[in-house]
């Protein structure tokens, strides 16, 4: 089997060390298998984008040394690709229209899990509406490489949307789709997407895609306990010195290290680092950030 593999970051902010990380387990773990790195811009939201992330991102990769094969793909480019694929699930019958607002849902208990009211009423044409897909498998179950076995839960994993009601797609189509289409064979990401797999999981099972190999990297914390993202302004990492940042990236990640990692270039380090690659030494609990990388000082 070829490995290829990807780094798929939304271009809400810079990059910060969490999703240093995500970038470059994703790239260590596709080198040591000799396989391809794929950079893809998730650009589906234009509201949410901020002006110039995207570039910001890139130039920061190529900083750390993180080279990616081929032209990164821009998902806001792939309307067209997205629309034949939803068409598919349209032909299958297995999306409807939902225009339940999120207050509706907390009325019904609903906000866990759908219940499938709109099946039962759905709503006229004209009216703005979202597209939901069914959720039809009772369990899905995959063997993570770092977290072990893990099961879909039926409490919570219900029907999801596909088609935002403001005529954007959702992230769980655009990204099943573009896997599929980039011939993705391995996804590294941060654990924050865990629970979204099922809902990729249960996509694929619907448009006969290939499900790749999933490997869910801890989540970067703060001393206090807050996740490290854009969200909560996480810092970025776009002025720090490239050696001593890899070096600690390396270090959280469980990995070993060269002797006098500070005297390499970036292209030895990666280089040593990818041989030497150990996905099993990635610990599961969250890996806490100090303040110096979180303020750069
Ligand atoms: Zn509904």
């Amino acid at each position: 089997m070829t490995y290829t593999g990807r780094f798929a970051p939304s271009p809400t902010g810079p990059l910060h060390f969490g999703s240093l990380l995500a970038a470059l387990a994703s790239y260590l773990d596709a080198k040591h298998q000799q396989g391809r790195w794929l950079v893809r811009i998730e650009n589906l939201d234009p509201p949410r984008e901020v002006p110039g992330a995207a570039d910001s991102i890139l130039r920061t990769l190529e900083t750390f040394g993180l080279h990616w094969q081929g032209e990164v793909l821009y998902q806001i480019d792939r309307y067209d690709y997205y629309h034949s694929i939803l068409g598919q699930l349209k032909h299958k019958d297995l999306v409807y229209p939902c225009n339940c607002s999120r207050s509706a849902l907390k009325q019904r208990h609903a906000i866990d899990r759908y219940d499938r009211y709109c099946v039962s009423h759905p709503p006229k044409q004209h009216e703005p509406h979202a597209i939901r897909a069914r959720f039809l498998s009772e369990k899905h179950c995959f063997t993570d490489r770092i977290q072990g076995i893990k099961k879909s839960n039926p409490d919570t994993n219900g029907d999801f949307i596909v088609f935002r009601r403001d005529q954007l797609f959702a992230y769980q189509l655009a990204v099943v789709a573009d896997d599929e289409a980039q011939g993705i064979s391995h996804i590294v990401r941060g654990v924050d997407l865990l629970q979204e797999t099922f809902a990729q999981l249960e996509l694929q099972k619907h448009l006969g895609f290939t499900t790749p190999q999933y490997a869910h990297i801890p989540l970067a914390i703060t001393t206090q306990g807050q996740k490290l993202s854009k969200q909560n302004l996480a810092p970025s990492i776009e002025h720090l010195p490239v050696i001593p940042t890899l070096v600690s990236a390396l270090t959280f990640l469980g990995q070993n290290l060269p002797p006098e990692p500070l005297s390499l270039s970036s292209e030895t380090l990666l280089n040593w680092a990818s041989q030497h690659w150990r996905v099993e030494q990635i610990p599961i609990d969250p890996i806490m950030i100090h303040t110096a990388t979180q303020t750069g000082s």
